[in-house]
């Protein structure tokens, strides 16, 4: 495994630095890893790739870290798999995670939690739901680690393992092969441990245009085109963004400054905004209002559509049986006890509440209403982003419409940027123990800052930059989030990429 792993590294020289992992880092079982494989031979030119497991690949089981799949082989692979292999990825497992992507923490799996490898005190969260992937890309296990982001689920694990995680916007990446959670939110992206491999990937090596036929979410040929700020015309390489930064702007949302964001991490944001103010970009404060009652309707949302989602696994087309689940004659029987057996306590809360916000007499007042919000975050983010939204038609807007302490730019409204930075979570790293004995609503709150973007469907990437101190403080490090208007991913990367260079992790 060394020699393919030595091989691999060296391999990958151009797609990222090299990886230095201090040896104790290794001491702790992470569990990241559900399948392995034993003779991953990279080529010269090749990288090496981890896959989620709610991911398929043809040949070993695609589990979702779920008992109902545990002995599930897809029949193909995913679009994006087989779009790696082109570009001379080499699979070297699959990564554990939250049972279907649903979970902060990824302690929500039949194979048991994933731990971060940055702290050998005590066992601390690894973010979830893609926390096998964003160890394995911390570990360097994998140059490359695909997740699936529906809220938050590359951002966060990206931000607590100390890596770059990148959710692309809506519709970019084929979700053929990618078990559904919340179809309206769902998105497959990259962690790595810089912007550039991932830049590599998406931008350079193309993956932004190629839609796929087979994936009816993907956006079409034409949408693509129509989309691209720069048109047909070739991105520029990663380095080569931004010649001149007093062009771009850079909007800070003052909704963020939340009671619970840890001061370490509202330091290392004001460091942030610093830095990118010498650097010569201008900065300046923006709201977003919207966006913070985004959470409790993310939380509507993707449990109806997780709930109608998961119907499928009753035991008979989909999914392992329950003892005796098939005596009674009775489906509904058969049904209920092979779901209940299989499917694990968060699953089971997601599914009773989307049936219920669902149901006729809740549909108004919950599902209804975080649609509406839903809008109201899109028109923040459509009001604040000088690039129009390429998918809607530009709203006119009244200034009597906004609420008081809206900072106004001048008379024509609110301060117009190219991309927005906040925290990617409010808090450092957990202790696992914590999380357990926490309740769940405390666990959606290490989402608020990444679903807004989510029910948007726009790009949004966590970089690792220094912030606090010692094993309670990330060991040093936070995740900073950057985020920009429909498409504009390139842009975005390029930010990204910027950012970690003015405030490097050492
Ligand atoms: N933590 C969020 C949830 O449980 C996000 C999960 C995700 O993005 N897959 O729904």
């Amino acid at each position: 495994m060394n020699t393919v792993r030595h091989r691999a590294c060296h391999a990958s020289a151009t797609l990222t630095r090299s990886l230095r992992i201090p040896s104790r880092w290794r001491t702790i079982s992470t569990n990241h890893f559900i399948h392995r494989e034993k003779d991953a031979v990279v080529p010269d030119s090749g990288f090496t790739f981890a896959v989620k497991d709610n991911i398929a690949t043809a040949g070993h089981p695609t589990t979702c870290a779920s008992a109902f799949l545990r002995d599930y082989e897809s029949p193909f692979e995913a679009t994006v798999v087989r779009q790696l292999r082109e570009r001379g990825g080499v699979f070297v497992g699959k990564t554990n995670m939250d049972e279907f992507g649903m979970g902060s923490h990824s302690l929500n799996s039949a194979h048991g939690p994933v731990l971060n490898p940055k702290f050998d005190d005590v066992p601390r969260s690894a973010g979830g739901s893609s926390g096998g992937s964003a160890v394995a890309v911390r570990l360097g296990d994998a140059d490359v680690a695909l997740g699936t982001d529906t809220g938050g689920s590359i951002r966060l694990p990206a931000a607590y393992t100390g890596v770059v995680g990148y959710k692309p916007s809506y519709g970019m990446i084929s979700r053929r092969g990618v078990v559904p959670y919340a179809n309206s939110l769902d998105t497959v992206g990259f962690l790595a441990r810089d912007v550039k491999p991932i830049y590599d990937l998406v931008i350079d090596g193309g993956l932004i245009h190629e839609h796929d036929e087979l994936d009816p979410t993907s956006l079409t040929s034409q949408s693509r085109r129509r989309c691209s700020p720069g048109g047909d015309r070739r991105p520029p390489k990663l380095e080569e963004h931004f010649r001149n930064p007093s062009e771009i702007t850079i909007g800070i949302p003052q909704d963020y400054r939340i009671a619970e964001l840890h001061p370490s991490i509202l330091a290392a944001w004001a460091a942030a905004e610093d830095a990118l103010r010498k650097w010569g970009a201008r900065v300046v404060p923006v709201r977003l209002p919207s966006t913070q009652v985004a959470l409790p309707a993310y939380y509507v949302l993707a449990p109806a559509e997780a709930s109608s989602n998961l119907a499928k696994y009753d035991g008979v087309r989909y999914g392992s049986r329950a003892e005796g689940g098939d005596t009674d004659a009775s489906g509904e029987v058969l049904y209920s006890r092979t779901r209940g057996d299989n499917f694990g306590r968060e699953v089971r809360r997601r599914i009773l509440m989307g049936t219920y916000s669902l149901s006729s007499e809740a549909m108004d007042n919950y599902f209804v209403q975080a649609q509406r919000v839903r809008r109201l975050v899109q028109r923040d983010f459509d009001r604040v982003f000088a690039r129009p939204n390429p998918l809607r038609d530009e709203e006119p807007f009244d200034l009597s419409d906004l609420e008081d302490g809206w900072e106004l730019e001048n008379k024509r409204g609110p301060a117009q940027v190219d991309f927005l930075l906040c925290p990617t979570a409010p808090t450092f790293p957990p202790r696992v123990e914590d999380v357990r004995t926490q309740g769940p609503v405390d666990s959606y709150m290490n989402d608020v800052f990444t679903v807004p973007a989510s029910l948007a469907g726009l790009p949004a990437i966590s970089v690792p930059v220094p912030a606090g101190n010692g094993m309670e403080e990330g060991g040093g490090v936070a995740g900073l989030q950057v985020l920009g208007q429909f498409w504009d991913d390139a842009r975005v990367l390029g930010i990204a990429h910027q950012l970690s260079r003015l405030m490097p992790v050492v």
